[in-house]
């Protein structure tokens, strides 16, 4: 009897900050696919609030409660990096009608340059519609990200800046 090869999805993202319309997104592609990659991208025309290695540890600390889930960084084309892992499956949010322009244009150039790879959306949570983590930095600088819609590794992380800036 042959196996069936293992459904290995990536997720990637800047995750500058994770939110909790993220981790809704991963814990979909958890209940879907065997193995899932939440994959940081390197992308050097981009400036970060939040240094690689921080971005990484607050996405670990936020899906560490799901077992089939690894998080991990690449530079480089995504489909690349998916290739590399043996993934066939590149997972994205889809949240307003504003993601869909960008999000297809990926979509039909990733298909151009690996057509083994197919992108699988997952849609955003009502409430989760309208969060991105643009709108968590642009509060953060005013100490006012509401405490609900990241993880508790980034509020602890936001509240460190904060004391950090008072003193
Ligand atoms: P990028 O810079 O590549 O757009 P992001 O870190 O902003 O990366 O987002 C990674 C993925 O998560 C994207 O597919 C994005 O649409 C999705 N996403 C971000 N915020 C939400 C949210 N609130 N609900 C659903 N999906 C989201």
């Amino acid at each position: 009897m042959t196996k069936t090869p293992e459904r290995i999805a990536v997720c990637p993202g800047t995750y500058d900050p994770v939110t909790v319309g993220h981790v809704d997104i991963i814990e979909q592609a958890a209940a879907l696919f065997d193995r899932v990659i939440v994959a940081v991208g390197v992308n050097p025309s981009k400036k970060p609030m939040f240094p690689l290695e921080q971005r990484l540890e607050m996405l670990r600390e936020a899906v560490s409660h799901l077992p089939n889930v690894e998080v991990d960084s690449f530079d480089g084309l995504t489909v690349e990096y998916a290739r590399s892992k043996g993934a066939r499956f590149l997972v994205r949010g889809l949240r307003m009608l504003s993601d869909f322009e960008y999000e297809f244009q990926q979509v039909i150039f990733n298909r151009i340059l690996a057509p083994e790879i197919t992108t699988v959306f997952f849609t955003a949570r009502t409430e989760y519609l309208y969060l991105s983590s643009t709108m968590v930095r642009h509060l953060a600088q005013f100490d006012a990200v509401p405490p609900n819609v990241v993880p508790p590794a980034v509020r602890e992380a936001l509240a460190r800046m904060a004391d950090d800036g008072d003193g």
